[in-house]
């Protein structure tokens, strides 16, 4: 086990290595054995930005990629393209992350946890980026529950509205966390992070690649309004832990919280208070909920009603998953209100 303590530094290249084209996600580390920037030329000289398998298991933009590069082949692309490999040890194991590895979407500029190493590897990729004149960033993302595919922002910009659209008409703007890669670049161009489903479906990834293709054909991203009817948008409000002391599952069995096993089909609807989540064996409250501005305000979103886990207003989640890991490594949702954009 002692492979996961090797710090990570940053390589970067401007080729594409043989074999990264057609290796699997699980067998990236042999040709690129840690995190790695690439650098591809392109017509228009302005790169896109993308970053994929930040999380190991969230193998959408990383498949995306290899056909979207097998599509141009030898052809110049249209536009040039810097691509972060980011978590290729989790992506060997198909995990979110290691046990006792830092997240790495939580670590970019921005972070609560500046100082460490992984921090100082995402502030190189920053500002290796920074140098070029950026058209756009894109990180690609999958999540584990049922969950329609979906843009997020960090910025209330035109252009920030205008390039989710390409990929969605379900747009959430967010605050937290804290460390993101797309609120880090929002601070350089206009940015994006993409939920692409569930990993290892081809209509997730044939998505991906058409959005990203877009992406290296488009010359401008408008800077008006995006038309109202074009866009459902939301705010994420508040984010729902599970205490670390709580044990739980989604079965009956002896633990602290046993919690509804088709809890992922509430994600993005609107869920009305009084709707129950689960059952608390021993009445305390199980879950955390943070806001924003990272107050803690699980008293304002739910109740313990005689053991059962009772949502105490109408909110829309977002992320919610049946992944028990997931739960413990990330949260157990998000909780978001429509918006005007
Ligand atoms: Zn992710």
């Amino acid at each position: 086990m002692g492979a996961y303590l090797t710090l990570p530094s940053l390589t970067q290249i401007d080729y594409l290595p043989d074999g990264l084209l057609s290796v699997s996600p699980s067998d990236l580390y042999r040709v690129l054995p840690q995190p790695t920037l690439v650098h591809l030329p392109g017509r228009d000289e302005r790169p896109l930005f993308v970053s994929v398998l930040q999380h190991g298991n969230e193998t959408t933009g990383f498949l995306a990629l290899q056909q979207l590069l097998k599509k141009y082949g030898q052809r110049e692309l249209p536009r040039a393209l810097s691509i972060f490999f980011g978590n290729i040890e989790a992506a060997r194991r198909g995990l979110r992350r290691l046990d006792g590895q830092v997240d790495y979407n939580r670590v970019w500029p921005g972070t609560e946890t500046p100082d460490l190493p992984e921090a100082h590897m995402m502030q190189a990729v920053v500002a290796e980026m920074a140098r070029r004149d950026l058209f756009a960033s894109v990180d690609v993302h999958n999540n584990t529950g049922m969950n329609p595919h979906y843009a997020c922002i960090n910025k209330l910009d035109h252009r920030f509205f205008q390039l989710a659209v390409l990929f969605s008409r379900l747009v959430v703007f967010f605050t937290r966390p804290k460390g993101v890669q797309s609120a880090a670049f929002a601070q350089l161009c206009p940015a994006v992070t993409l939920e692409c489903g569930k990993s290892g479906q081809a209509h997730g990834v044939e998505h991906a690649l058409e959005f990203l293709d877009g992406c290296l054909h488009i010359s401008e991203l408008a800077d008006h309004p995006v038309p109202a009817h074009d866009i459902d948008f939301f705010r994420s409000v508040a984010q729902v832990y599970l205490r670390d002391e709580v044990t739980f599952s989604f079965r009956n069995d002896r633990v602290d919280l046993v919690l509804d096993d088709d809890l992922d089909h509430m994600n993005f609807t609107e869920i009305p208070a009084g709707t129950e989540w689960g059952s608390s064996c021993n009445g305390a409250m199980p879950l955390r909920v943070v806001d924003a501005a990272g107050r803690d305000v699980t008293d304002e979103y739910f109740a313990i009603d005689q053991q059962r886990l009772i949502l105490t207003r109408k909110v829309m989640p977002s992320s919610l998953t049946l992944d028990e890991r997931i739960i413990r490594q990330d949260c157990l949702c998000y909780l978001m209100e429509r918006a005007s954009p």
